[in-house]
C-alpha cells in the first residue's frame, strides 16, 4: 500500500507491506526508529524495529539515507507527537543500498543550487518532490478545465517550419550530413529550413477555425541567451484558441482558468503547499487565496505607461509610450500599483507580433497580458487579425516573407472569423503556485543556455 493511504488507514491487526526509501534511521537501546517515504506524499512513515525481528544488526542497523527497502508488518496507533499511526516492523529486505560515503542527499537541508547539479536525484527531496507532485496535479486541473469548457486538445508539431516570434529565438532542426547527399534531404531534412517550435498558436488557429475550441499543451523552445530566473530554453505552454472570439472574451476565459488552476492547487495540495508556506514563502497561501478571491485588474497598456511615467520610481529601463513593459515595470504594476493580478491590452503594434488584431486607430493591437505579483508576465494573447488584407500589411511591415505563410493567410482568404487564444507559461504558474524563486526548479531536467 502507498504510503500516502497508509498513513490514512486505522490500526489494524492484519500483516501488510511497505515499500520506500529511507529518510532517515535513528537507534534507541533495542529499536530502530526507520523515516521511509515512498514518494505519493510529502509525509514518511515511521518504521518501527525491535531488537529480536530477523536481521536486525544485518540489514536494519546498516540502513542509511536512501536505501531502497521493503517492510512488512503491522500497523499501530503511535505514540509519538505528529502521527496517528507508525509500522511496526517484522520482516525486512533491502533492494538497493546507497552508501554514506558517496550519496550526496544527507539529511541536512541542501541548497537548490546544489540540487541543481544532480538533477537526477534531487526529486528524492521534499522540496522537489512537492513541486513535481503539485505540478501534476496542475497538469491534469488543465486538461480537466478545457474538457469542462468543451475544447479539443491538438497536438500541434514539435518541429516547426513557422517562426512565430522572430528567427533570433528558433533552434534549427537538422542532421549531420544535411549538407550533402541527394534532394529531397539536401540541404534540408524537410526540404526546407526548420526549427524546434516557439509556440503551437500559428497551427492551432488553423484547427480552431474547425473545430471552434482548441487547446495546445506541449514543449516549447526559445533560444533565449537570457539568465534570468524566469525563462529556460525549453518550457511548457498550454495555448488555447477560440473561433468567434474577441480580445474581451479572451481575457475573460484567461482569468477563469488562472484561477480555477490555483483553486484546484489550494484544494488537493494541503501538504505540498504547506511545505513551501513553512520553507519559501510565509505569505504563499494568502497570496494563492488573493488570487481566486477577486477580479484582476484591467488596465491599457497608454494607462499602464502613464502610471509609471508618474510613478517617481526609478527602473533600471525607462519606460515612454512604445517600449515594451520589463519585468520590473510588470512586477510594478502587479504588485505596488494594483496590488494583484493585472491584464494591460492594447499594446503599441510596433512591439507585438504580426499577427495580432490592429485597433481602429491603427496604433495599438487587441493583445493582453496578464501580469502576477512576483512573476510578472504569466500569460501572452490576443485577438488574431482575421482580415487578409491588414494581415498582409503588417506582414509586410515586419519584414515577413508571405511566401512562407500561404497557409496562414489562406485561414483569412477562406472562412475567416474573429478568434483569439493565449499561452500560458506552465512553468511560471508553478513558481506562483510554488513561490520557487527560480525557473530552474519547477522543471524535472532544466535547460537553459550554457546548461543541459
Ligand atoms: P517574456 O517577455 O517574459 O520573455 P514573452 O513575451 O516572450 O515573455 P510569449 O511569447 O507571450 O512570452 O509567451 C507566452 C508565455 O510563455 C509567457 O507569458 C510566459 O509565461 C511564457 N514564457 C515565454 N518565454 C518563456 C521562457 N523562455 N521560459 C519559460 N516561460 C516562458
Ligand atoms: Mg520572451
Amino acid at each position: 500500500m502507498l504510503i500516502k493511504k497508509i498513513l490514512k488507514t486505522s490500526p489494524t491487526a492484519e500483516i501488510m507491506e511497505v515499500k520506500g526509501w529511507v529518510r532517515t534511521r535513528r537507534d534507541a537501546k533495542d529499536l530502530s526508529f526507520i523515516e521511509i517515504n515512498d514518494g505519493s506524499c510529502l509525509k514518511n512513515l515511521q518504521v518501527v524495529a525491535q531488537g529480536d525481528m530477523d536481521n536486525f544488526e544485518s540489514l536494519v542497523r546498516k540502513l542509511t539515507t536512501g536505501c531502497a527497502v521493503r517492510f512488512t508488518g503491522r500497523l499501530a496507533a503511535s505514540p509519538a507527537k505528529g502521527q496517528d499511526v507508525e509500522f511496526q516492523a517484522e520482516s525486512v529486505e533491502v533492494y538497493g543500498w546507497a552508501p554514506a560515503e558517496s550519496y550526496p542527499l544527507q539529511k541536512k537541508r541542501h541548497s537548490f543550487e546544489f540540487l541543481r547539479d544532480i538533477p537526477h536525484l534531487r526529486p528524492r527531496t521534499n522540496s522537489i518532490g512537492a513541486v513535481m507532485r503539485i505540478r501534476g496535479q496542475l497538469v491534469t486541473a488543465v486538461n480537466r478545465f478545457f474538457e469542462e469548457e468543451d475544447f479539443v486538445q491538438i497536438h500541434t508539431p514539435v518541429i516547426s517550419t513557422s517562426d512565430c516570434e522572430g528567427a533570433g529565438e528558433m533552434f534549427i532542426v537538422t542532421t549531420p550530413g544535411a549538407g550533402e547527399g541527394e534532394p529531397p534531404c539536401a540541404p534540408y531534412f524537410f526540404g526546407r529550413p526548420a526549427g524546434l517550435t516557439v509556440s503551437g498558436q500559428l497551427e492551432a488557429e488553423a484547427y480552431a477555425m474547425a473545430l471552434g475550441r482548441v487547446y495546445t499543451f506541449g514543449p516549447t523552445f526559445r533560444a533565449e541567451n537570457s539568465h534570468t530566473s524566469r525563462h529556460l530554453a525549453e518550457f511548457w505552454m498550454v495555448e488555447p484558441e477560440m473561433a468567434f472570439c474577441d480580445l474581451r472574451e479572451d481575457i475573460d476565459l484567461a482569468e477563469k482558468f488562472l484561477k480555477f488552476l490555483i483553486a484546484d492547487v489550494l484544494d488537493n495540495c494541503h501538504e505540498d503547499l504547506e511545505l513551501f508556506t513553512k520553507f519559501v514563502d510565509k505569505g504563499l497561501r494568502h497570496r494563492l487565496e488573493a488570487v481566486t478571491g477577486r477580479a484582476f485588474t484591467r488596465t491599457t497598456y497608454s494607462e499602464a505607461v502613464e502610471i509609471l511615467e508618474n510613478s517617481g520610481k526609478k527602473f533600471e529601463y525607462p519606460i515612454s509610450w512604445g517600449s515594451d513593459l520589463q519585468a520590473e515595470h510588470e512586477r510594478f504594476l502587479s504588485e505596488e500599483i494594483f496590488g494583484g493580478p493585472t491584464v494591460v491590452t492594447d499594446y503599441p503594434a510596433s512591439i507585438k507580433p504580426f499577427y495580432m488584431r490592429l485597433n481602429d486607430e491603427g496604433k495599438t493591437v487587441a493583445a493582453m497580458d496578464v501580469l502576477f505579483p512576483s512573476i510578472g508576465e504569466i500569460i501572452g494573447g490576443s485577438q488574431r487579425e482575421d482580415r487578409y488584407e491588414v494581415l498582409e500589411k503588417r506582414m509586410a511591415a515586419q519584414n515577413i516573407d508571405p511566401a512562407a505563410y500561404q497557409w496562414y493567410l489562406d485561414l483569412r482568404r477562406y472562412g475567416s472569423a474573429p478568434h483569439a487564444g493565449f499561452g500560458l507559461g506552465f512553468e511560471r504558474l508553478l513558481q506562483f503556485v510554488t513561490g520557487m524563486t527560480n525557473i530552474r526548479d519547477v522543471i524535472a531536467f532544466p535547460r537553459t543556455a550554457g546548461r543541459a
